[in-house]
């Protein structure tokens, strides 16, 4: 998308009155139904031999629970239970690599969570370990989620170990007022120690995510959570808006909603952190995320190769995504599948020899198309969806967008003009049929 921006964002509330889903997926999490495994060993058993995959291994455990987090985790107290968790993962990590039945191609290994520094650093080798027992994982770029409040000496050792080169801290925000107000105190000596150790480590891409839209949050908050992080040299940046849905995710009922920032607010928050990190130098990666210029993701947004998965912008090109673990999610063209939630019922599936998958969909050909279409919205601001089943039913939701300048016709493409930027959830839901009627479960657009 072209950087350039006018000087204030266009503030058209009634585009983003709409919740819509983050569309790291399409269709999303939401239309998944009842699949049980077969549609996983069928896909896995296709995989063509050298096809590159990457991995995906979900730690559902931290050492403390965020009250703002809609994450599948929870606390990491019970050793046995995290022993437990670790043996089950390499039981499935073997049963994966025998259902594709050769030795796999891995370009990418990411690990999230939860927390994965919730594991002692001699399980997270041990999987590790386990991974490259089963994979070809000779040239993959491995990347983990770190909370920095449990992050230790051992810890980067374990990373330096395992040739980690990318690591994404869990930030937020900066303001001990705020962090106490979202059940996320973590002093900055803790972030600052954490950056000194990966760095010392050899990791070379650093990510903070960052939050606005916290309770209480101010410009000026805001503003200096911005500044430390430039400051601290961080390679990526991601920068979230907190979406409040206590409905949904029963733990956000402790954050007071009284002094949540508005949607205008909000939008200049998000118009705030455009700003402040590309005055800075940092490139803008698709609507949320910054990098320096160097960096493969900045590459990759220059190059327009950038993709969109379930980790977000990505410049992992790989077309098959295998989740490993609790809740995670494979991604193949044809079909998106998800492991059981429930952390106890995953691991009493795989205990009995049996692949985890529980959810999913099935994705034909017209769902190909449009997840494509939404990614290079998202990923390129432009895509061509003239192969559109119902394109003029999208060009008729798409006119509001188009009588504000914010999107131009070329024949059957449409291009984001420079202003569109927040807007781009907005009118990436414009294609999902799936939105039309049902929007409760999703988040505001910015
Ligand atoms: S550390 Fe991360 S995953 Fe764990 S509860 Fe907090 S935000 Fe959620």
């Amino acid at each position: 998308m072209n950087p350039e921006h006018p000087a204030s964002w266009p503030w058209h509330p009634e585009l983003l009155a709409r919740p819509v889903p983050r569309y790291t997926s399409f269709p999303t999490a939401a239309e998944f139904g009842e699949t049980g495994a077969d549609p996983f060993a069928s896909n896995l058993a296709a995989l063509p031999e050298g096809e590159p995959v990457s991995l995906y291994l979900h730690i559902p455990y931290c050492h403390e629970i965020c009250w703002y987090c809609g994450c599948n985790t929870g606390a990491a107290n019970r050793r046995g239970r995290l022993a437990n968790y670790v043996q089950r993962l390499r039981d499935e990590i073997a049963l994966v690599a025998a259902t594709i039945g050769h030795r796999a191609r891995v370009s990418r290994i990411a690990w999230g969570g939860g927390s994965p520094n919730a594991l002692e650093p001699a399980q997270f080798i041990g999987l590790a370990e386990a991974v490259a027992d089963a994979f070809d994982t000779s040239s993959a770029v491995m990347s983990v989620e770190v909370d920095p409040r449990a992050f230790t000496p051992a810890w980067s050792d374990a990373l330096s170990e395992s040739r980690t080169s990318r690591v994404s801290l869990g930030v937020q925000t900066f303001s001990p007022t705020i962090q106490a107000a979202i059940g996320r105190v973590q002093p900055e000596a803790s972030i600052v120690q954490t950056v000194a150790l990966l760095r010392k480590a050899g990791v070379e891409s650093i990510n903070f995510d960052l939050m606005y839209g916290l309770p209480g949050q101010t410009p000026g908050d805001l503003r200096e959570s911005i500044d430390r992080t430039i400051a601290l040299s961080a390679d990526r940046v991601a920068v979230f808006g907190y979406a409040h849905v206590p409905h949904l995710i029963p733990r956000q009922r402790r954050i007071d909603a009284v002094n949540l920032p508005d949607a205008e607010q909000r939008f200049r928050s998000a118009e705030l952190a455009y700003r402040c990190f590309t005055a800075a130098g940092y490139a803008p990666v698709g609507f949320d995320h910054f990098a320096k210029p160097g960096d493969a993701l900045a590459i990759a947004a220059h190059s327009r190769t950038l993709r969109r998965n379930f980790q977000g912008f990505t410049e992992d090109s790989a077309e098959v995504l295998i989740g490993l673990g609790a809740s995670a999610i494979s991604a193949f063209p044809g079909a998106l599948l998800q492991n059981e939630k429930n952390a106890g019922r995953y691991g009493m599936r795989i205990e009995a020899g049996q692949l985890a998958t529980a959810r999913g969909i099935i994705r034909r050909r017209p769902d190909r198309v449009r997840a494509r279409a939404i990614e290079r919205i998202l990923c390129q601001g432009a895509a061509d969806l003239s192969a559109l089943p119902d394109l003029d039913r999208v060009r008729r939701a798409l006119r509001p967008f188009e009588l504000r300048d914010l999107i131009e016709w070329r024949a059957g493409v449409v291009q984001l003009t420079p202003p569109a930027l927040p807007y781009s959830r907005a009118i990436a839901a414009t294609l999902d049929p799936f939105r039309v009627e049902n929007s409760g479960a999703f988040s505001n657009a910015v």
